[in-house]
């Protein structure tokens, strides 16, 4: 599992991380990309590759444990 963080105050809203991003995790608003689908990132990290402003990050999260029946 992993989770996408968005720095805003270095975003510049190009939106060239929502475009490289293959499982459609991003969407653009008028300023800023935002997580559209949490559960959807592939850890690809295609869009911190394009992100000029090195304004986006992935990191890969603990997947909850599963309960034990
Ligand atoms: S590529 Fe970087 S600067 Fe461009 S919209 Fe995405 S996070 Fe913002
Ligand atoms: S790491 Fe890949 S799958 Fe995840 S948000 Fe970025 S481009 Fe999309």
């Amino acid at each position: 599992m992993y989770e996408v963080y968005i720095d805003h105050d270095s975003c510049i809203g190009c939106g060239e991380c929502k475009e490289a991003c293959p499982e459609e995790v991003l969407d653009l608003t008028d300023y800023y990309p935002i997580v559209v689908d949490e559960e959807g990132c592939a850890g690809c990290g295609n869009c911190v590759e394009v992100c000029r402003q090195d304004a986006i990050f992935v990191n890969k999260v603990k997947e909850p444990l599963e309960a034990i029946v």
